[in-house]
């Protein structure tokens, strides 16, 4: 039997884009042992893949989600680097004695790249959003091309150590090279169309756009009375989040309720796992606050999406064919966002990648506009409908079986 390792980033936004297509390479006979942190257990067994723990103290969600609050992009490569310090050499003291037929890893999981060559298997990445290069500064304001330098610049000293500390400890044979973020593989999965990928000339033959598989398996959040009450009301609904690492903050969250305050809409705040609803006590009765919501769920109603352009939101939101107002944190999310725009599915707030404030009229405005002309609704179902023809999970599966097919080939021809 076919024996794959998946070594994945323990987030939200990462782990629910392979769902798809561990549970499509589990249905076709393969093997797969997934590596994350308890908080995936439930997923990854639902997917039908064996579950692994990485050792607590290495990386979590919650070390992920720190970092980028405080320290930005540049942090979290930080924290990547020393989780690939302390990763590596225990899962190659796992799987040394039986390695397996390849190593699939998200693009951020550096130490699943470095295995799959210590190993000397075929190396599988999913590639959980766009590869970004530096010509995106020519699209940047000077006030935005100061805020992404100056992020980077006071947590770049974390960075280079935590890079020198790897290089130390494993040389320089196990890693690729620069850019190491994102890591690509023998094969690249990109579960997103093509066309929201802007030209860069890291994307080869090896890469493969094969679009999102939305994963519409209930996840584990329940729906309960209120909520149903919301997704049954006549009244359009506008869904609010900012994905689970944002850092858009109590702040954006309240302009949003002074915003939405009087629109004609329900209104539905995902504040994040950092806040709750306790901290919006007086909302107005069309506005529901939650930490964290059924996303999928929710979708499916909503009538407007105001969303920070994480990759996993977009794609969802655009399966739907739920226009977006996207308000993105990074620049990455600034790209995604504005491929949407471009597309006519929706408009995008850049005030936050400077670190501007939102005035509630502004706001209001954008998503009042998005409820009022369904032109944003038509282009954004014009794109649902676009999104398969990749040919998703099936498609990527096909293409890991080919890779293997062609690595197993090479050992005859090398060993006989
Ligand atoms: N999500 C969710 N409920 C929430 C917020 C997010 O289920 O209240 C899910 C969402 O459906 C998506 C993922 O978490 O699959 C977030 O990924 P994305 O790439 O959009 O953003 P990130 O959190 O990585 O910034």
């Amino acid at each position: 039997m076919i024996r794959i390792i998946m070594i994945a980033i323990p987030a939200a936004g990462h782990v629910n884009p392979s769902v798809p297509l561990v549970r499509e390479l589990v249905r076709r006979g393969i093997n797969v042992t997934f590596y994350v942190t308890e908080e995936f257990r439930a997923v990854v067994e639902q997917a039908g893949a064996t579950f692994r723990a990485y050792p607590d103290g290495t990386i979590s969600s919650k070390v992920i989600a720190d970092a980028n609050a405080h320290g930005g992009s540049a942090r979290v490569v930080q924290r990547l680097l020393e989780a690939a310090q302390t990763l590596l050499p225990l899962l190659e003291s796992e799987l040394r004695q039986d390695p397996p037929d390849a190593v699939m890893f998200d693009s951020n999981a550096l130490w699943g790249r470095m295995l799959a060559t210590s190993l000397r298997r075929p190396g599988i990445s999913l590639m959980t959003t766009i590869l970004v290069n530096a010509s995106v500064f020519r699209r940047l304001t000077v006030r935005e091309r100061l805020a992404v330098v100056w992020e980077s610049a006071t947590s770049l000293p974390g960075t280079l150590g935590a890079r020198r500390r790897l290089l130390r400890s494993v040389g320089r044979d196990l890693l690729p090279s620069s850019p190491m973020f994102p890591t690509r593989g023998d094969l690249t999965i990109f579960p997103i169309p093509a066309w929201i990928q802007s030209p860069d000339d890291r994307c080869d033959a090896s890469s493969h756009f094969v679009g999102p598989s939305i994963d519409t398996a209930p996840r584990t959040e329940e729906i309960d009375a209120q909520l149903e009450r919301l997704l049954e009301d006549e009244a359009p609904l506008v869904v609010v989040s900012l994905g689970t690492l944002h850092r858009g903050g109590e702040d954006f969250f309240r302009s949003c309720i002074e915003a939405f305050a009087a629109l004609p809409a329900n209104v539905l705040l995902a504040v994040g796992r950092a806040m709750g609803p306790a901290d919006f006590e007086s909302a107005p009765s069309n506005i529901v606050v939650r930490a964290v919501v059924p996303q999928l769920a929710v979708l499916r109603q909503a009538a407007v999406f105001v969303t920070h352009g994480g990759m996993n939101s977009v794609m969802e939101g655009l399966h739907f064919g739920v226009p977006m107002v996207v308000i993105p944190q990074q620049v990455e999310q600034f790209l995604i966002g504005q491929a949407v725009a471009d597309r006519g599915a929706g408009l995008v707030l850049r005030h936050h990648l400077s670190g501007r404030k939102i005035a509630t009229k502004e706001l209001r405005t954008v998503v009042k506009t998005l409820l009022d002309d369904s032109s944003y609704t038509a282009s954004a179902r014009t794109l649902a409908a676009t999104l398969s023809e990749g040919g998703g999970a099936m498609e990527a599966a096909d293409q890991i079986e080919r890779l293997l097919g062609r690595a197993i080939q090479t050992c005859h021809e090398i060993f006989g």
